[in-house]
């Protein structure tokens, strides 16, 4: 590939295309409206929408969409092209076009918001919804469409997408670090939240995913018997990547710098078939933006290249699943990161209260982080010992923790020639980078100036976790901030704060292995959460702890938690039906027919054999009669299947209905499959009517 460095971001009306096309006024009127969200008042939107149009225009555009990200957790997108009549030749027959876009068609658009997931907050009279521009995301252009990114919200103002919120959370966590950096004398420095998202994905060929229902309409495989060969050598992990999947990746990496997604990191991961791609960190809301990009080229891309791309968090049983690394810091524009231990005394305490302030944020609020990764997919991976345990807790690294422990009992730490540690009068020792990142098991681990979230799944989209994120620290933030405003000594208060914050939420510390059956029962004695499945987090959604949170720092208001609280359940509860339905569809069409053939078969080989040559037949006896004995079984779990869904549907509160799906439905599902797989054990390949694991988890040469 060429010139990489000048195709870089050459899609998008960035800050460089924003100084070489708008006058300088505009120019900096610009600036002041993306670093302190001043409005743009309409005669300057119309100079900013008419050099975008005519820079669209010129890269091939023709169309303009309002981008955004209902609570679908994808995104949508309505096409206007940019054409309008001249005037010429009359209303009836223009005779002539010309291509426009006015400020006000740039700031907001008007969208028929019903058929979007809105949980009851708008009425069906009240059916319209707008989008509102995000001019800290920048406009790109896909294809022939220049694309702006904006929130969605009803004309009450209540958000209707996943934008809005983070946005407000992202404020939220603002204000707060920019009074505590007011303490530490830093006036006047603009804070901003980084995020960087790991992302795993699966490729299988095509022909794999049209032969089989399952990966087409669910993503996943909901039959399959475990493969010969899956993860057991760990030879994949790191290995050489095939030509074709390479092919996949250059192009992917070609369209996302185009597009100005820093695309940094590629390499196989533990299963066969499944990789990952890491970005460059940036601003959270950008980083969302980007994510969402990266997973919709990926599935584009690998389509061109006759594969599909499966984002889902568990394509197969008897591999790891993939998930999503939420890698988040706090940094201020100039690029301090303020998650770094710094170098001197003041450094260090400043850096020990951020620290505290994640570490009482993830105890306080570990129900919300568990929602936030909550959905029916990831209830496969979370817990399944290939991904972090349901149970949140936190890692932060041995040496972290002898500092902590030494500043909760007051007591001489260590590595500090035997020397009682004071708050903001002594230099921490160094912390290396290096070993704090040895914890591949927690779901929430300190990894040296940054915090890593591995629990979100790899198809969700990465604003749930951190409007949580953002807006749990933002209360203790808050709180820290609220004491140590009104202290008369501060350094003393510090050293208290951090004291008594160590004290109060050390129960969330874990460096142990998360993997370990013993963890849940340590955590259950620690009094924290383990919610194992979505409908078990989704019922402390709206405790009231949780609605006060969000209500305080304007993230969500009580009606709008509680429209998403019936937006998650029924997603769930409509993920799960439509397997199941699948599942019946395969079952009863296809699996039982094959069954049932090869039982026969076998007995028709056992009648000529018996006549022919009087031979025993024990093969074919005791094959038929076991796999007769599984086709009964999965008929009668069939139908069990079909009362459960239909009992589950029957429920009138969308909790109950989803408590009704997780144990019942989804019970039948599991044991519906274990009937299919031991048969697909004893079928040959071509009497069995879907291609194998080891077909599909090898198809990619
Ligand atoms: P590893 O997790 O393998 O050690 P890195 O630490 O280099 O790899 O980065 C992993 C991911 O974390 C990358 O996407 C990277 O951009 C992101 N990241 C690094 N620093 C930060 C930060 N300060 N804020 C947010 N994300 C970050
Ligand atoms: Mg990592």
């Amino acid at each position: 590939m060429k010139d990489v460095a000048n195709r870089f971001a050459a899609k998008v009306f960035n800050l460089t295309t924003m100084r070489q096309r708008l006058p300088k006024d505009t120019y900096r009127e610009m600036l002041h409206c993306i670093a302190d969200g001043k409005r743009l008042d309409i005669a300057v939107a119309n100079i900013v929408a008419n050099a975008m149009k005519d820079w669209a225009i010129e890269q091939g555009a023709t169309h303009f969409t309002h981008w955004f990200q209902p609570m679908t957790g994808i995104t949508a997108e309505k096409h206007d092209s940019f054409i309008s009549p001249d005037g010429s030749g009359g209303v009836s027959t223009p005779s002539g076009a010309i291509m426009e876009f006015s400020g006000k068609e740039l700031v907001r658009g008007e969208s028929d918001a019903s058929s979007f997931p809105s949980g009851g907050l708008r009425s069906t009279f009240e059916a319209r919804g707008y989008t509102a521009w995000d001019p800290t995301s920048f406009a790109f252009i896909k294809d022939t469409v220049l694309y702006i990114p904006t929130a969605f919200c009803s004309f009450g103002g209540e958000a209707l997408d996943m934008k809005t919120p983070l946005l407000r959370s992202m404020e939220a966590i603002n204000r707060q670090i920019s009074r505590v950096l007011k303490l530490f004398g830093h006036e006047n420095v603009t804070p901003i939240t980084t995020v960087g998202a790991e992302q795993e994905y699966f490729l299988v060929d095509q022909e794999m995913v049209n032969a089989r229902e399952d990966l087409m309409l669910t993503g996943r495989t909901l039959l399959g018997a475990k493969p010969p060969k899956g993860q057991e050598l760990d030879d994949h992990y790191f290995g050489v990547i095939k030509p074709r999947v390479q092919a996949f990746m250059q192009e992917l990496n070609d369209e996302l710098w185009q597009l100005g997604i820093l695309a940094k990191t590629e390499h196989n991961e533990v299963a066969p078939a499944q990789h990952e791609l890491a970005p460059v960190f940036t601003t959270t809301n950008i980083s969302v933006d980007h994510n969402q990009l990266t997973m919709e080229l990926m599935r584009k891309v690998a389509h061109r290249h006759g594969m599909v791309c499966l984002l889902h968090e568990k394509p197969f049983n008897c591999v790891n699943g993939s998930g999503k690394h939420n890698n988040w810091s706090i940094s201020t524009s100039e690029g301090v990161n303020l998650l770094d231990p710094g170098a001197t005394p003041f450094e260090n305490a400043q850096f020990l209260l951020f620290l505290c302030a994640v570490i009482q944020a993830v105890d306080d609020y570990q129900d919300l982080l568990r929602i936030s990764v909550a959905t029916a997919g990831n209830d496969h991976r979370l817990g399944a010992n290939e991904a972090p345990p349901a149970v949140i807790s936190m890692f932060v690294g041995d040496e972290l923790t002898e500092v902590l422990e030494a500043i909760e009992h007051d007591a001489p730490y260590g590595g500090h020639d035997k020397e009682q540690l004071k708050i903001g009068v002594d230099v921490l020792p160094r912390i290396p980078k290096d070993s704090t990142d040895r914890n591949r098991t927690s779901p929430f681990a300190f990894t040296g100036n940054k915090f890593e979230f591995r629990s979100p799944g790899a198809s969700q989209s990465i604003a749930k976790p951190n409007i949580v994120i953002n807006t749990a620290v933002a209360e203790s933030l808050r709180q820290f901030a609220d004491v140590l405003e009104g202290a008369g000594d501060f350094t003393q208060a510090l050293h208290d704060l951090i004291r008594d914050t160590v004290r109060a939420h050390k129960r969330i510390l874990f460096n142990g292995n998360g993997y370990d059956n013993h963890w849940p029962e340590e955590a259950q004695r620690r009094g924290l959460m383990n919610l194992r499945t979505t409908p078990e987090a989704l019922s402390h959604l709206l405790d009231e702890k949780n609605v006060v949170l969000f209500e305080h720092h304007g993230v969500f208001s009580a009606a709008e938690l509680r429209s998403r609280y019936e937006i998650l359940l029924q997603n769930y509860v409509n993920v799960i039906h439509i397997e199941a339905e699948t599942m019946m569809d395969m079952v009863s069409r296809n699996i039982l027919p094959a069954v049932s053939a090869f039982s026969a078969k076998l007995c028709e080989n056992a009648r000529i054999k018996a006549e022919v040559a009087g031979v025993a037949c024990g093969y074919e006896k005791a094959r038929c009669r076991e796999i007769s004995r599984h086709t009964d079984e999965i008929y009668a779990i069939y139908s069990t299947l079909g009362e459960a869904m239909h009992h589950a549907d029957a429920a009138e509160d969308t909790l109950e209905r989803a408590m009704r799906y997780k144990d019942d439905v989804v019970g039948a599902m599991n044991a519906l499959r274990q009937a299919c797989d031991a048969c697909e054990a004893m079928i040959p390949n071509d009497q069995w009517p879907y291609p194998s694991y080891t077909d599909i988890l090898f198809s990619v040469k």
